[in-house]
């Protein structure tokens, strides 16, 4: 694959550059790819969120560039330089210290400034550690809701969580070893103990942990083993069950009680008319729908 970094006009007259951006490992640094390797060795110069870190990176690769440092800080101010550089002829990768740039990380003000100017802006893809987490789940995937980190102070978190209660596609949250005891028991209050849920722990490193269960056991494992508080985690949420199994689940509650004192049929017809379930949907089985609901819990990695 032909990298323009410097751009092939004539003396005088350089081809603007490109805005490469580059996902780079969550842990693993096989993660990084070829072509990943390819595109940061030919740009004049890497963004980088932490220099030293993506020194470390490059190093290992065996990649020597130019780092500028990047940051939330420095973004916006920094963006106009780097587009007037690349309007300049040279090609530029952003990084950001682990995964996809803009991914909970910046870059957003740097790529919306380079596109404004007219620059070609171009994705390495790779590393995204929602999407890992997504992809060893086991939740629906068809749809989901990406949140990244909630607020860190308290009564922000429990709002946001609050507004999310009845949210139907699955959830993903990023969150931190100090804060993941807090967030689960504050979504195990907000979203019901019953819930179903992933907790993604160290993804692709040593310590990689994939636990699955309701919020109720997925809260009390953390709570107890300081083990499972340690390293970056995403948590993924099963999505509030629909109407129709809010329906469902009340009818057969009522089916249950009211069969304890009335002949099957009767029961079935009362819950199905109090409730507004259709009566088939009654007789055995689970609430179908995102929630597992399950008592117990899986455990990988
Ligand atoms: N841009 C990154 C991406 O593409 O996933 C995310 C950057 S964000 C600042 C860092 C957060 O991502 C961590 O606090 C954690 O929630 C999540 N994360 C990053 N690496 C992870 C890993 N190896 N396992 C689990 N979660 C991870």
């Amino acid at each position: 694959m032909a990298v323009d970094a410097r751009g092939g006009g004539a003396a005088g007259s350089r081809a603007a550059g490109t805005l490469h951006v580059v996902a780079t490992p969550i842990g693993n640094l096989g993660d990084l790819s070829p072509r990943a390797m390819e595109v940061l060795a030919s740009v004049a110069a890497v963004c980088a969120e932490d220099t030293r870190r993506t020194r470390q990176l490059l190093a290992h690769a065996g990649i020597e560039q130019p780092l500028l440092p990047l940051h939330e800080h420095n973004e916006e101010a920094h963006a106009a330089r780097l587009v007037a550089r690349m309007l300049d002829g040279d090609s530029l990768a952003l990084v950001s210290d682990a995964g996809t740039p803009l991914v909970s990380d910046p870059g957003f003000r740097l790529v919306r400034a380079a596109r404004a100017a007219g620059l070609r802006v171009s994705p390495v893809p790779g590393p995204c550690a929602f999407v890992a987490a997504l992809s060893v789940a086991g939740l629906p995937s068809d749809r989901f809701v990406f949140e990244g980190f909630l607020p860190s102070r308290a009564a922000a978190r429990r709002e946001r969580l609050s507004a999310l209660a009845s949210e139907t596609r699955t959830l993903a949250f990023y969150e931190s070893s100090h804060r993941i005891e807090e967030a689960l028991a504050d979504m195990r209050d907000a979203f019901g103990g019953d819930r179903g849920a992933v907790l993604a722990r160290e993804l692709t490193k040593v310590f990689e942990t994939v636990l699955d269960g309701d919020l109720d056991a997925l809260a009390a494992r953390v709570a107890a083993d300081a083990d499972q508080r340690k390293g970056e985690f995403v948590v993924l949420v099963a999505g509030a069950g629909t109407d129709e199994d809010a329906r469902i689940a009340e009818g057969r509650r009522l089916y249950a009680k009211l069969g304890e004192h009335l002949p099957p049929s009767t029961a079935a017809k009362l819950a199905a008319e109090l409730s507004g379930a259709p009566r088939k949907a009654l007789y055995g089985g689970t609430t179908a729908g995102t929630g597992n609901g399950e008592q117990g819990m899986g455990e990988s990695g």
